[in-house]
């Protein structure tokens, strides 16, 4: 990966900090119901400030498509970012022009703002330059912490770094470290298990992961494509039936580059989805009934998920060995994502992952916080899994 810039290439006492924070929390009735992203991304806010920096946080929240929409308005989320901060933060009601010249102009080192909604202005989302450079008249450096909206082109993650000189947050640098340390240059063998309900929206990360790692752990409805694609009977199981010669090429390309693919060799059946239906155990190889789902992976593949997994130096995890908000259909889930958990632990083993419902999985098997970075960060996480240049990586990249 070539370098980045980061807080510790600038003297940042005394300037003003553009920071480019994900800050689209959840709120209701305008108030901030979870703080997580905020806690992420304090780091960098607290190290600013204790280096005597004057930080000015920009934003978007939702969607207002380039209206003033009045429950979209960040002050709450100001107010939510003071009370973890312990200080006082000012907010702007415009996120340009001379409102928001006044409340930046108005700060002392060590204070911090945040300025309103950045969607309220569609130029954010068409990275419209001339916007770009009305936010950059508000600060003297550029940060971007947030990774999670690094797979979008838009003014304040894209053509804003190209105005101003950059660097990335401390959480952006994480992300970014863990990322490469996982793909660009990991401790082999690297295996990847990818998971979920569908092969059609997964198609580029089984692609760019089977030509990169060595090996390929395909779990979660996906595989039951991958199964039916072999000519075994998979029942009345979430299968896409349409993708079997998608699916046929995916293993030969993956064989072709020496990637491993890994199937599951007994599966949890039952015939309703639901928490606590009925199930049996079924081998795989002998298929299913035509009135039965597979709606898990079996004890026998967990087994020899296991033992691979003791056998890897590196994996990158996105989705669920199988449904796993509902018992007993957890199990696989559960049973790998432990398993990783105790090898993270015990330092034989580099785990990451993220993306969709991975963190919630990994959290209810009671493993994400012994993982060796999880990364929350959705969409750009999957782009990157894809292989994809993430434009608001590439211009921190491009400018440092
Ligand atoms: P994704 O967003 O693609 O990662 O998919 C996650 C969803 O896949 C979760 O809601 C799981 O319940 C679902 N899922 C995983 N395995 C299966 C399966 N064998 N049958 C049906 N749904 C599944």
């Amino acid at each position: 990966m070539s370098q980045f810039k980061t807080l510790s290439d600038y003297d940042v006492a005394g300037k003003r900090i553009l920071l480019r924070a994900d800050l689209n929390v959840p709120m209701k009735n305008g108030v901030v119901t979870d703080s997580t992203r905020i806690e992420r991304t304090l780091p960098t806010i607290v190290e600013l400030v204790q280096k005597g920096a004057r930080v000015v946080l920009i934003t978007h929240w939702g969607r207002p498509k380039g209206e003033r929409v009045a429950e979209m308005s960040l002050a709450p989320v100001a107010e939510a970012l003071a009370a973890k901060l312990g200080q006082n933060v000012k907010f702007a009601s415009d996120c340009i022009g001379e409102v928001a010249e006044k409340v930046v102009n108005s700060l002392s080192d060590t204070e911090v703002c945040v300025l309103e909604n950045l969607r309220y202005y569609k130029e954010e989302t068409d990275n419209d330059i001339e916007f770009a450079k009305k936010l950059a008249a508000l600060g003297d450096l550029y940060v971007n912490d947030a990774f999670s909206c690094a797979h979008r082109a838009h003014a304040s993650t894209e053509a804003l770094a190209r105005l101003l000189p950059s660097a990335a947050g401390r959480l952006m640098q994480a992300e970014l470290e863990a990322l490469s340390g996982a793909l660009e240059a990991p401790q082999r063998p690297l295996a990847a298990l990818v998971g979920g309900a569908k092969v059609s929206t997964k198609l580029d990360v089984l692609n760019n992961l089977s030509a990169k790692v060595d090996m390929l752990i395909i779990g979660g409805g996906m595989a039951n494509t991958f199964l039916n694609a072999q000519g075994i009977d998979v029942g009345n199981s979430l299968c896409e039936h349409d993708l079997a010669d998608t699916a046929k090429e995916i293993l030969a390309n993956a064989k072709k580059n020496g990637c491993d693919i890994v199937l599951p060799i007994d599966g949890v059946v039952a015939k309703e989805f639901a928490a606590g239906a009925e199930n049996r155990i079924v081998k795989l190889q002998d298929g299913v009934g035509a009135d039965e789902m597979i709606l898990d992976v079996g004890p026998a593949s967990i087994a020899d998920i296991v033992e691979r997994l003791g056998n890897c130096k590196t994996i990158v995890w996105n989705g669920p060995m199988g449904a796993f908000e509902i018992e007993p259909f957890d199990a696989g889930t559960n049973g790998a994502a432990q398993a990783a958990a105790a090898l993270t632990n015990a330092g034989t083993l580099v785990s990451v992952a993220g993306g969709g419902d991975t963190v919630a999985a990994l959290d209810h098997a009671g493993a994400k916080d012994d993982f060796t970075y999880i990364s929350t960060a959705g969409g750009a996480f999957l782009e990157w899994l894809e292989g994809k240049e993430l434009p608001g990586v590439e211009v921190l990249r491009a400018t440092a």
